[in-house]
């Protein structure tokens, strides 16, 4: 389970990651993790996201062990 969403520096602002996952994501000048966003309960979404993220600047944390998408 997901329990923390990054953004690096390099977002493009594709919009792809709020079209994926709506409830986490949100892009605005850059792409923002929501405030009050459940990552629990939208983990799949955010591991497409990270991993579809044509510029790959998304990172999360499991439960189990550190884990990026590089
Ligand atoms: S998918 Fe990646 S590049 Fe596109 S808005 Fe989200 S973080 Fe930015």
């Amino acid at each position: 389970m997901v329990k923390k969403v990054s953004i690096e520096p390099g977002c493009t602002t594709c919009g792809l990651c709020e079209f994926l996952a709506p409830d986490i994501f949100e892009v605005t000048d850059i792409s923002h993790v929501k405030k009050n966003a459940c990552f629990a309960s939208n983990s799949d979404a955010i591991k497409e996201a990270a991993e579809r993220c044509p510029v790959q600047v998304i990172t999360y944390q499991d439960d189990d062990a550190d884990t990026t998408n590089s």
